[in-house]
């Protein structure tokens, strides 16, 4: 999953996003409200994190800017500012919740897998097919009761099949999701993440999870 931090407290957003990244997310920064825009409107996010005091543009006109170009990516609004307006205000441009400054880690990452949760209608955390189970909250993969070893590459790779299943997922589409906005798109990474992903889950199975469709992608 890709997300993106509007933020303009350099340190608390390379925090976050270290902190993200040791759990398999892809992150992006951007440390003004301009910059923000500019990359929400330009890239594939599944969650757009907003802090709402920000140079050149504030987060609650940059979420109605993006809401009103019908950009549904679920957004969470970060501030240090706690009134009831506040919050009212940011829920009402178009933010899908609400964290209030400090935070704690684990309270901001339960948010974040509940919101895209919600967005993927989801009921469940844990993804599940066949006997296979991977639950992103608890970094865990399962499959025929034995635990999985997987990198947090081939995670997230598996996490957005998983959430895509019965669709043909591409290459981009998974660059676009897995990778940040420094990837070399040229390469043949993906297909190397998911041949070593397949030899991960498929051993010992009968059921072989992860087709290729040739010359488009991949299919669970
Ligand atoms: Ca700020």
């Amino acid at each position: 999953m890709r997300i993106l931090i509007v933020e303009d407290e350099v340190r608390l957003a390379e925090v976050i996003k270290k902190g993200l990244t040791e759990d398999g997310f892809a992150v992006d920064l951007a440390h003004d409200g301009e910059d923000g825009q500019y990359l929400a409107e330009s890239e594939k996010y599944d969650l757009i994190m907003l802090d709402i005091m920000l140079p050149k543009l504030d987060g609650i006109t940059l979420c109605k800017n993006l809401r009103s170009q019908k950009i549904t990516t679920p957004i969470l609004m970060l501030t240090a500012k706690t009134t009831l307006e506040d919050k009212i205000a940011g829920l009402d441009s178009g933010a899908d919740d609400y964290l209030a400054k400090p935070f704690a880690f684990l309270e901001l990452r339960s948010r974040i897998y509940a919101l895209i949760r919600r967005s993927n209608n989801n009921v469940s955390s844990v993804l599940v097919i066949d006997d296979l189970a991977l639950d992103p909250l608890k970094h865990t993969c399962i499959r025929n009761k034995k635990n999985i070893s997987l990198t947090p590459k081939e995670f997230a790779i598996l996490e957005f099949i998983l959430r895509h299943q019965n669709e043909v997922v591409t290459r981009t589409m998974i660059t676009e999701h897995v990778w940040d906005y420094n990837f070399d798109g040229m390469s043949n990474i993906v297909d190397v993440f998911v041949a070593s992903l397949r030899k991960k889950i498929n051993s010992n199975a009968s059921v072989k999870l992860i087709s290729t469709i040739h010359g488009v992608g991949y299919k669970i």
